[in-house]
């Protein structure tokens, strides 16, 4: 398929100029990133927040945001866990930490604003040559092509590509088609156009090919099935974790949180209920306690259980169990951790959990009151009422 014959390109060339631009102009949706001017802050942080993020999720995240920080000196003063309590529920946590990282260098380096030099957006925390082109193009309007997932499925239609789309090999010579393609007195445009054809009409499943601007250029339209691409090698089967997770009271019916190394790992910087993974031959309960000791010193009593939680993350997916406990002996300390405070199950929202965190809250909060520790450790042994 590669390289492209100079009179299919000519022809692409000329249908993004007569049918697809036309078409956006038309059809583009309505998005609060897309208001005229566009600001560089507001075009970077919608475009992080996109990143494996659906567009219906991220409009309310992205207002929320721009509210509390309108500018990168704002962002830059905030303490990580006021971002990441605003990031809470939108997933990769990553990325807040990174636009938080690049909005202290923003105001070290470049003034408070975002530099318009591409070399220098790449230099940034959490920029990568996707959002890098997404920014020189929507926010300077520099030549610059954009080539994420729906614009990748759209070429790989338009040519009924028989490469393995997930091959480096292939997105480099898809790129190379994205700067062939992108019209250079509109590359805002162009780039939105395609990525917007892949949103609306050239979608995974079921695309409109009867409403498509080019369908009279497009090979998968003319096979029997469009959807067969982009091809791509089937994915392995995602690993599953079995995970524990306790829900600590005190004397005072507080419960224990504790919160995950900022530094490092997945969800680091958020708050949690502590526990881990169970480890072969474990008990749910031998496997709550064990963590504990590991990751707090702390000597716990396994109680009732609360909730199973199931939860899928793009990599593999958890099914959590939480059950009550109570400490034995010791104190919180933060072996594995880097910080831990009592609550109540009304103050949860004082801290940035993840979203499997969030259904143990949910299963507290429809408890028909807060859990008292002596209803889950009754002294008789006997639970008279529910946790
Ligand atoms: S004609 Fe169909 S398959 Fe081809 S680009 Fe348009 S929507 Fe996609």
């Amino acid at each position: 398929m590669f390289p492209i014959p100079s009179s299919i390109l000519r022809a692409l060339r000329a249908a993004v100029r007569r049918h697809l631009l036309p078409w956006f102009a038309k059809n583009a949706r309505d998005l609060p990133w897309r208001a005229e001017p566009r600001p560089p802050y507001a075009v970077w942080i919608s475009e992080i927040m996109l990143q494996q993020t659906r567009v219906d999720t991220v409009v309310p995240y992205f207002r929320r945001f721009l509210a509390r920080f309108p500018d990168p000196a704002s962002l830059a003063a905030a303490p990580l866990q006021d971002v990441l309590k605003l990031w809470e529920g939108l997933g990769y946590y990553s990325r807040a930490r990174q636009i938080h990282k690049a909005a202290k260098i923003l105001v070290r380096d470049h003034g408070g604003r975002l530099p318009s030099d591409p070399e220098a957006l790449a230099a940034l925390p959490g920029l990568g040559p996707y959002a890098t082109a997404a920014i020189a193009s929507f926010a300077f309007g520099l030549p610059l092509a954009v080539l994420d997932g729906n614009v990748i499925r759209v070429f790989s239609r338009l040519l009924a590509l028989p490469d393995d789309v997930g091959l480096p090999a292939t997105k480099k010579k898809l790129q190379q088609l994205a700067d062939a393609l992108l019209l250079r007195d509109r590359p805002a445009a162009t780039n939105e156009a395609w990525m917007e054809l892949g949103a609306l009409v050239c979608t995974p499943r079921n695309p409109r090919c009867s409403e498509c601007p080019l369908r009279r250029a497009c090979r998968a339209a003319k096979t029997p099935n469009p959807e067969a691409f982009p091809h791509k090698k089937k994915k392995m089967k995602v690993p599953h974790k079995v995970v524990g997770a306790a829900v600590i009271l005190n004397a005072k019916n507080q419960i224990l949180v504790a919160q995950r190394n900022p530094e490092k790992g997945m969800l680091a910087g958020l708050w949690e209920f502590p526990g881990g993974k169970i480890a072969e031959g474990e008990t749910m309960p031998q496997c709550i306690a064990r963590e504990l000791k590991e990751e707090m010193g702390l000597d716990i009593e396994v109680g009732p259980h609360l909730v199973t939680v199931h939860h899928a993350y793009s990599h593999f997916t958890i099914e959590l169990h939480a059950h009550f406990a109570r400490i034995r002996s010791g104190r919180p300390r933060h072996l594995e951790c880097a910080g831990h405070a009592w609550t109540t199950r009304d103050r949860f929202g004082d801290f940035p959990f993840s979203k499997a965190d969030h259904e143990i809250i949910r299963a507290l909060r429809d408890l028909p009151a807060a859990p008292r520790l002596r209803d889950c450790f009754p002294p008789d042994g006997i639970r008279k009422t529910a946790p």
